[in-house]
């Protein structure tokens, strides 16, 4: 077994209000930063054009998401709007026993419940963007909402906004490219910590 995989894998939380830009950010970073793993989250919501079902999300009925959820098989869940949004725990717990780091783009209810089950195999990164503005601006350019739709993000972006400070990380994504080399440098430090390295140097110790 390589010294590599005797540390355990890192649980990365990405979260941010709608619209700063982290669906972007994470899909880049998937491909970009080596040895990053996707979750698949269940959601109830239909799915948006150009999404697939079991590689963007696991789109489950209402009933279906409650049996899994009540059957202990998530390791967080959170409603979203109108929507379930739950992280299978089996591949996430994998994942980390296995020493894979796993990204999850989830929102601020479920990053809480995440890093209170796994305190010590979790890092969390909070995204902003660089305004307000500019964070309505995208909403719109989505243009896959109806108005009313965009209005309530806007709404909840604001008050999400005020949860960067429960955060390890702040991107302020002003420029993309930008904020795939902070991530990547976050990443990097992460897997450097002393205390996740330890098992490590078990045999330096004699
Ligand atoms: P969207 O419907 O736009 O894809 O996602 C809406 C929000 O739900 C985003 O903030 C996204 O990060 C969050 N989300 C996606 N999957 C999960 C999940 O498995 N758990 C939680 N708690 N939030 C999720």
């Amino acid at each position: 077994m390589s010294l590599d995989r005797r540390r355990r894998g890192i649980i990365f939380i990405l979260s941010a209000p709608s619209g700063a830009g982290k669906t972007t950010i994470s899909r880049a970073a998937l491909q970009r930063i080596g040895g990053l793993e996707p979750s698949i989250s269940l959601t109830t919501r239909t799915p948006r054009g150009g999404e697939t079902d079991g590689i963007d999300y696991r789109f489950v009925s209402d009933e279906e998401f409650r049996r899994i959820r009540d059957a202990g098989e998530l390791a967080e869940s959170a409603q979203v709007f109108d929507a379930h949004y739950g992280t299978p725990r089996g591949p996430l717990e994998r994942a980390v026993a296995e020493g894979r780091d796993i990204l999850l783009d989830i929102d601020i209810q479920g990053a809480r419940q995440i890093r209170r089950c796994y305190p010590s195999d979790t890092a969390t990164i909070f995204v902003l963007p660089p305004s307000f503005g500019e964070l309505e601006q995208r909403l719109r350019g989505r243009g896959t909402e109806d108005e009313a739709a965009i209005q309530r993000r806007l709404k909840r972006a604001r008050s999400e906004a005020e949860a960067w400070n429960e955060y390890d990380y702040l991107i302020i994504n002003a420029r993309i490219e930008d904020s795939i080399v902070q991530l990547d440098a976050i990443v990097a430090a992460e897997r450097m910590r002393a205390a996740r390295l330890g098992p490590e140097l078990e045999p330096w110790r004699s």
